[in-house]
């Protein structure tokens, strides 16, 4: 099969006036269709770097970026980049939030309006539509931003942290009702999160990166059983701790302290 992200010998160097920090380190990875794949790593140890370089937002100082196979040369429609912060725009109401990557890509058509509603409705949020961001909480914000997210219809999705601002128990719903809704439309997901029991309940595969320089330490498959099981319940499986503890020590023994 081959890769839908494939990442080969990432290196990325960030100079400023004063000095010059290897934020990469000749980082490998492929990630394959429909895979929903985990980084977890020490704050500063590229994540956010990696995801702008998939997303066509950055180019790495070594190395090549590809996403279907073709090299990445800039942002495309076939990626699509969820955030912590929501970036609603305050003065546009839910819908017209939704819809503005249509906007920005001219495809505000019947079609794709229908299809922005109807991913408002899977989403729980047909009341919500007139509203605005402010009369929101910050999981049904984060739901919008998901929408947006999926308007366009990427293939790839990549998530920088979504859930770490949001209550515990927000945060549970949303990672069931977002992994879910990930699976069901057979995208290729990539998230960031420094929760490992949300990392090893979401996801097909862990990867622990390493800090300073950021590289690849470990990637642990999820078992059959657990990724299968929905998240909420995926935390109840057999073998569950045993993997989470795993991923930790995996953590600790990097010196990564997070
Ligand atoms: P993470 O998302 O894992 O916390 P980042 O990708 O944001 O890590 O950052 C990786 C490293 O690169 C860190 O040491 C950070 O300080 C540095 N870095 C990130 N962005 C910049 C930038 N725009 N200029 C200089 N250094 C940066
Ligand atoms: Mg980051």
């Amino acid at each position: 099969m081959e890769p839908v992200v494939d990442l080969q010998h990432i290196t990325h160097v960030y100079v400023s006036d004063r000095e010059a920090s290897l934020a990469l380190d000749g980082l490998d990875l492929k990630v394959y269709p429909g895979e929903f794949v985990s980084l977890v790593g020490p704050s500063g140890c590229g994540k956010t770097t990696l995801l702008s370089i998939i997303a066509g937002l950055m180019k790495p100082t070594k190395g090549e970026a590809f996403v279907y196979g073709r090299k990445v040369e800039g942002p495309t429609a076939e990626v699509g980049y969820m955030l912590q912060q929501d970036y609603l725009f305050p003065w546009r109401t839910i819908f017209e939030n939704a819809s503005i990557g249509l906007e920005l890509t001219g495809r505000l058509d019947q079609e794709h309006l229908a299809r922005t509603t109807a991913l408002l409705e899977e989403m729980g949020l047909e009341e919500a539509r007139n509203l605005y961001p402010q009369q929101l909480s910050g999981g049904m914000r984060q739901r919008v931003a998901l929408v947006r997210t999926l308007t366009t219809d990427p293939g790839i999705l990549l998530l920088d942290e979504p859930f770490s601002a949001l209550d515990y128990q927000t945060k549970l719903q949303l990672e069931d009702l977002i992994a879910g809704t990930l699976r069901e439309k057979n995208k290729t997901a990539i998230l960031v999160t420094h929760d490992l029991s949300e990392a090893a309940a979401v996801s097909d595969r862990v990867i622990v990166l390493g800090s300073r320089p950021g590289r690849i330490l470990k990637s642990f498959e999820v078992p059959e059983h657990i990724r299968s099981a929905r998240p909420l319940l995926a935390r109840e499986q057999q073998g569950f701790n045993e993997l989470f503890h795993e991923i930790w020590r995996e953590m600790e023994s990097a010196g990564n302290k997070e």
